[in-house]
């Protein structure tokens, strides 16, 4: 799926030469730039996130060269999604999908949860700088999750964990505690499922784009434990 979805999106002669010899391409193989960018489809953006994941779980990330990716991309940055993710450490994208510098824009915040701010930060994103992906990353063992299904309170973090209560009430199970981590992980789903519907509730901008066809808009988890990226929503 992905290099079918690839040969479509990837337009650039540099990729178009990778594929010919049948090697891996990154979505940025070098920096995506701007003509490539605008090359790739909605669908192309996401096969090849998953396609950068599939290589991080087999230990094959292509050779970065991050001081040349920075230059590159000194002048400009074409993105070709933004990724709105949780703060946890262990789920930075570009290391989990084999990304590099001007490939992604990130919006982090525990739960990856959106708020007006963030909604403006992807409408920028996808509507003024010309990402083709809104993608809504969850993960399994997220502490944000389990604080909410803890009733934490603590300071400015109580107001945020009570955006996750309708997942966890919206979640079935009979042992809702933040021991079972079965629990957790489906209630982080079903965080990731919802907020998928409130970007598109609450960003009238963002669902035109969608309508369109010129971006797409989903949800993924990632598996702290495998380094899978799934497609939830
Ligand atoms: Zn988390």
């Amino acid at each position: 799926m992905s290099e079918a979805c690839n040969r479509r999106g990837l337009m650039g002669g540099a990729v178009a030469a990778f594929l010919a010899l049948g090697l891996p391409v990154r979505l940025a193989a070098r920096t995506l730039g701007k003509e490539r960018r605008d090359a790739m489809t909605p669908a192309g953006v996401i096969a090849a996130m998953l396609a950068g994941n599939a290589r991080f779980m087999k230990g094959e990330r292509l050779p970065a060269d991050f001081v040349s990716d920075m230059r590159a991309t000194a002048d400009g940055q074409y993105p070709a999604a933004i990724v709105i993710s949780c703060i946890d450490s262990r789920a930075a994208v570009e290391i989990i999908c084999d990304l590099s510098f001007g490939d992604a824009f990130n919006a982090r915040v525990a739960g990856n949860t959106v708020n007006d701010d963030i909604l403006g930060s992807a409408e920028y994103g996808c509507a003024v700088a010309g990402a083709k992906a809104v993608i809504v990353m969850g993960h399994t063992g997220c502490g944000a999750i389990k604080g909410a299904i803890d009733d934490v309170v603590l300071g400015n973090l109580t107001l945020l964990l009570a955006r996750f209560k309708a997942a966890v009430q919206a979640t079935p199970g009979d042992d809702r505690t933040s021991k079972n981590h079965d629990f957790v992980d489906a209630v982080a789903r079903t965080n990731v499922v919802q907020t998928v519907a409130m970007v598109r509730a609450r960003s009238p901008v963002l669902a035109g784009l969608e309508r369109d066809g010129r971006i797409t808009i989903v949800g993924a988890m990632y598996d702290v434990a495998t380094g899978q990226v799934a497609l939830v929503a």
